[in-house]
């Protein structure tokens, strides 16, 4: 970090050497030059990226994880070229230090700490308006895509006010009934939730089709949407499934290439992506989907440099909301970390441990789902445990991973550390350095107003 922090400050002089007379020792990396390109210091183009639960551990093990072992050097990966800072995360006085996602997004949504739990509104309950609200009220288009629900805390709080996360149906109702100017806050939402918005008592799936929505349950109906459509594209009855048990490895990348197709426009559009299984992973201490969920938002990452590159007037702002899990790379005394194992899985730890019950040879199915040779002994170890509950399963599975991998967790809830800050393309330099959650939305709130 530091030497990103040093290379961030080399930038700075890069950029301004003409008129301070600050001379640069290095040569200019790509990334350099990319950083330095905007063309201007208000984007016209807002991209929020919330990696949900990705502490400053999961970015050094997803390098691990990614590292070549038969060259001497580490490779560098995405997060390690567009780092420019740190964030504190914690909630409203009242919560105390450690936040849930429900009051981090709300900060980053709308610049204002309230208690856990809270989606758009403050510590006295009263509703906040988000960038999202904003953005669409100064005449941007405006989107999100998400691998949870869309009415999940992260996406909620960009658009909804509900003095509780739990509240899903109420969440899904201010999607549909909150408007700017007569205009719903957003045009664009891919993710999950059917059940939340085909339901008995009310079909808002289909009030958004009557106003005019296009409407996908697949990915290929999704394909052929027309550019530039208003678009609900629901791919799950809640979540999307875990990026180990789905076909397209890229679900993130291709959502949020899909949204940007459907937002460009001449007055810009602000789009929110969420990578939202990190945390989930973290949640359920499994490291194998903690490194799948991390390549598919590394995936996106790649892909929206590419998509600055192409449009400098475009700002990317990469955070997390706060920590999972208690990650440490290395455990018990042992100072071993072994990700290898992790880098053939074709299955979710859950997905194994669940269907391990019906199989007749289960240790040799979870070796076969995990990518690698089991020893005699480890093999009797998960046979042993096949007639037992799915819980009990499901630890033992994790728990070989953990051995395995020699990973260590601390909670099965989140923790308090500061969270990195990735940024890059026009205006960037805003989020170098020691920030605070809010301070990311106060920026941004700015940018939408046009002013540096
Ligand atoms: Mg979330
Ligand atoms: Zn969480």
């Amino acid at each position: 970090m530091i030497k990103q922090l040093i290379r961030t400050s080399l930038l700075s002089c890069a950029t301004f050497a003409v008129l301070s007379g600050c001379s640069v020792t290095e040569p200019v990396s790509e990334t350099a030059n990319l950083k330095s390109k905007p063309s201007q210091n208000v984007p016209k183009n807002i991209i929020m990226v919330v990696a949900d639960g990705m502490g400053p551990a999961y970015t050094t093990a997803y390098r691990n994880f990614m590292d070549n072992p038969s060259t001497p050097e580490m490779e560098s990966v995405v997060f390690d070229d567009i780092l420019v800072g740190n964030a504190s995360t914690y909630p409203a006085q009242v919560s105390g230090y450690v936040t849930d996602s429900a009051a981090a997004a709300t900060a980053l949504a709308t610049g204002v700490k309230s208690y856990n739990g809270a989606i758009g509104v403050d510590v006295d309950k009263q509703p906040v308006n988000s960038v999202m609200y904003h953005a669409k009220r100064m005449g941007m288009r405006t989107g999100l895509a998400v691998t949870s629900q869309i009415v999940h805390a992260t996406p909620a709080s960009y658009i909804a006010h509900n003095e509780s996360r739990k509240n899903y149906n109420e969440i899904a109702e201010d999607f549909f009934d909150i408007r700017v100017n007569d205009n719903f806050i957003a045009d664009v939402m891919l993710g999950g939730g059917t059940t939340y918005f085909k339901r008995e008592d009310r079909d808002i799936l289909a009030q958004f089709v009557e106003a005019g929505y296009e409407y996908a349950d697949s990915y290929s109906d999704l394909d052929a949407i027309p550019v530039g459509s208003n678009v609900l594209g629901l791919f799950a009855p809640v979540a999307l499934p875990a990026v180990l048990d789905e076909q397209r490895k890229n679900r993130l990348e291709y959502l949020t290439k899909n949204a940007i197709k459907h937002l460009e426009n001449e007055n810009g559009f602000f789009l929110l992506v969420e990578a939202s299984q990190v945390d989930w992973a973290g949640h359920a201490n499994d490291i194998g989907s903690a490194m799948a969920e991390m390549h598919d938002l590394a995936l996106t990452m790649t892909y929206l440099r590419e998509y600055v590159e192409a449009n400098p007037d475009t700002l990317v702002v990469l955070t997390a909301d706060h920590s999972t899990g208690g990650l440490t790379i290395g455990a018990n005394g042992d100072y071993r970390w072994s990700p290898e194992h992790l880098k053939a899985m074709s299955a979710s730890v859950l997905t194994i441990a669940l269907e391990m019950a019906s199989e007749e040879n289960p240790g040799e199915f979870v070796a076969s789902k995990l990518g690698f040779s089991l020893s005699e002994e480890e093999l009797a170890t998960l046979d042993s445990v096949s007639n037992q509950d799915d819980e009990t399963r499901f630890n033992a599975v994790k728990a070989f991973l953990d051995t395995k991998t020699n990973t260590g967790w601390t909670t099965g809830g989140h923790t308090g550390v500061d969270v990195e800050v990735f940024a890059f393309g026009a205006g960037y330099q805003s989020f170098i350095g020691q920030i605070d959650n809010t301070d990311i939305a106060k920026k941004i709130f700015q940018f939408i107003e046009k002013k540096e």
